[in-house]
């Protein structure tokens, strides 16, 4: 049942846009095209528009004002505020270089948001405009010299693939989360194909990264990307007084804490810190962000302060097993591709990964139209067309909200007969002020369709089996999420969906006398079956999953890591990990 449906608008109009004084003696027919391409995006005071180093586009303010940020020293300097009818992006633009500055709604504003080829095509198209861009280029150009040279971002590195190809989305996507400035070519770009041969070759393989120097990676994994552009893939000690796994906003909160509080701290993540959250547009419940703080922004302000405090963060790396046999009260940790390191505590930070959509045709079509989460990259490209997300939650909700900032229309297939029962009233409410969204109930996802990339879907309506097919090219699926700890060591108990037990679940299971525990003590709050190891957010028994108690978790179970640590040197050996297997013994 469609218990909402909204009249799709065109939303930017050429009206809109004629109010703009760039704008004033640009022929009718163009400006029609420019406001058919342009994203309407509606931003509250303090919303990000873009982050420097972010892939530029244009922007036209149609209503409020957008200050202008740069980095300068570590901290965001205001340097420029635009106001109604001005414009900014072009510099970076037309420099071809990425984001130099950020851009943040001073009051509430709408903003007109072109891209690139856009862009590039409506300064050839016409002359009168790329006069007065060029005009502006000038001014800022040397505004921008004033400012301190060294904070122009390092030269980007360009990421050439097929816009299709699930490695090459996988790739965008653990650039742009990991604030490495990038180029995207799509292959079908002629000018992509630059230096590498005219045609397909046989054996040619995509995607190649190349990077500033020139070196081509061909195909390469996120670990050889991560060494590549420089960040960290290698611990530098043998010996951690904790690690934790994982750098979403647990293991972030739980990093913080530890090198704050003056233990040897080594986070592993095998993606991008920032975990789930870092993939949702805006975060509302978030204590002191009264107008929400998008989970990127959060998570990249909580990688810099943990930076600042000494961790060591590893990107690109998994953790693939726990070595709790090890002896010297230490255990070790090891990397996928062998490499290992010991640690005296460990913090199990895994959070959750989406579940996959079981229909025809999903295996084939992931990344070439299917997308779990967000796919925050992906958001440019649904541009003007049709897309659909399945699920009714809230992550769906704010994933809604972004992406009707670009797509003409938005519509979400809820299973259930409302979305009160799944999702928050705020954003229930947030939803009816989209005229591009439509919720459609009592719905479900029956198959996709295509062959290169996805070109349709199948709906079902469950009350009547009656079955209808969609063309779209984009379907985002939130469809819940599950833990992967299929890794850790059969000494930690689980429960039968992969979540880790801690605390009391762990002493109820003594009590029962199912399981033994070798320390005098009780389990702390949040160890886990094991000693010394702990786990927190969303991979524990029994969270709450949201980003606060994430992070509350992961800074209290840094007060439990220290008193594990006094433990063991007051009582050297006796706190040993079990010699029982628990895992068949696994907790309903
Ligand atoms: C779209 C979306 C919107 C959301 N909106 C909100 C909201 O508005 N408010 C709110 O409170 N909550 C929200 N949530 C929920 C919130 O983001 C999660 O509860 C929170 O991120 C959990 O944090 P975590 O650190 O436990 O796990 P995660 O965020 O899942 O992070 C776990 C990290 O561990 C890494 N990892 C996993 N296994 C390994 C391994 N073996 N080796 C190395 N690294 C590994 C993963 O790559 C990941 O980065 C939202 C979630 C989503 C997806």
């Amino acid at each position: 049942m469609i218990v909402s449906i909204f009249r799709v608008t065109s939303m930017i109009t050429a009206e809109d846009l004629r109010a703009v004084p760039l704008f004033a003696k640009v022929p009718a027919r163009e400006l029609e095209t420019i406001a058919r391409r342009a994203a309407d995006v509606r931003l509250r005071p303090n919303d990000w528009l873009i982050r420097e180093g972010e892939l530029p586009a244009f922007f036209i303010v149609l209503s409020g004002a957008i200050d202008v940020l740069k980095s300068l020293g570590g901290t965001d300097r205001v340097i420029n505020r635009y106001a109604t009818g001005e414009y900014g992006g072009e510099l970076p633009l037309l420099l071809r270089s990425p984001a130099i500055a950020s851009l943040r709604a001073t009051d509430a504003s709408r903003v007109a948001r072109l891209e690139s080829a856009d862009f590039h095509e409506l300064v050839v198209s016409c002359p009168n405009l790329n006069a007065e861009l060029m005009r502006t280029m000038a001014t800022r150009i040397s505004h921008v010299q004033e400012l301190n040279a060294s904070t122009v971002p390092p030269p980007a590195v360009t990421l050439i693939g097929h816009r299709y190809d699930i490695a090459c989305h996988e790739l965008r996507d653990f650039l742009a989360r990991n604030h490495v400035p990038f180029r995207w070519h799509d292959l079908r770009d002629p000018e992509a194909r630059t230096g590498l041969a005219v045609l397909p070759q046989p054996g040619e393989a995509y995607p190649v990264l190349v990077l500033a120097d020139g070196t081509r990676l061909v195909t390469p994994s996120f670990r050889e990307v991560a060494q590549g552009v420089g960040l960290q893939t290698m611990p530098s000690k043998d010996v951690y007084d904790v690690a934790i796994i994982g750098g979403g906003p647990a293991g972030l909160a739980a990093a913080v804490y530890g090198a704050s509080e003056g233990l040897r701290t080594i986070l592993v993540e095998r993606h991008a810190p920032g975990g789930q959250a870092s993939t949702s547009s805006r975060i509302e419940n978030y204590l002191g962000f009264p107008t929400g703080v998008s989970g990127d922004d959060l998570g990249s302000r909580a990688l810099q302060q943990a930076k600042r405090f000494g961790v060591e963060i590893l990107v690109g790396r998994c953790a693939e097993a726990i070595e709790t046999r090890c002896g010297g009260q230490a255990y070790a940790v090891r990397l996928e591709g062998g490499d290992e390191f010991k640690t005296r505590a460990i913090v199990i930070a895994s959070g959750v990964s989406w579940r996959q959509i079981d229909v025809a045709g999903a295996d084939k079509l992931v990344g070439r139209g299917l997308y779990y989460g967000a796919a925050r990259t992906e958001a440019p490209s649904t541009a003007g067309h049709d897309i659909f997300l399945v699920g009714g939650g809230n992550s769906a909700g704010q994933a809604a909200m972004f992406f009707a900032d670009y797509a003409r229309s938005v519509t979400l297939l809820v299973r259930g007969p409302s979305l009160a029962a799944t999702m928050s009233y705020y954003l229930i409410e947030q939803l009816r002020t989209k005229p591009n969204i439509r919720i459609e109930t009592g719905s479900q996802l029956a198959a996709l369709e295509g062959e290169d990339h996805l070109e349709s879907i199948v709906i079902e309506t469950r009350a009547t089996g009656e079955r209808r097919r969609e063309a779209t090219e984009a379907v985002f699926a939130f469809i819940g999420a599950d833990a992967e700890t299929g890794w850790l060591p059969r000494d930690i108990i689980i429960d039968e969906r992969g979540y880790v037990c801690t605390g009391r679940d762990v002493m109820d299971l003594l009590a029962s006398g199912a399981e033994r525990w070798a320390p005098k003590r009780d389990p702390y709050l949040l160890e886990t079956s094991v000693p010394g190891i702990f786990a927190v957010g969303d991979v524990r028994h029994g969270s709450i999953k949201r980003v606060a108690s994430g992070v509350g978790e992961g800074s209290m179970a840094i007060a439990f890591v220290h008193q594990y640590l006094a433990e063991q040197s007051e009582a050297p050996g006796e706190a040993r990990p079990r010699e029982r297997s628990r895992r068949d013994r696994a907790l309903a």
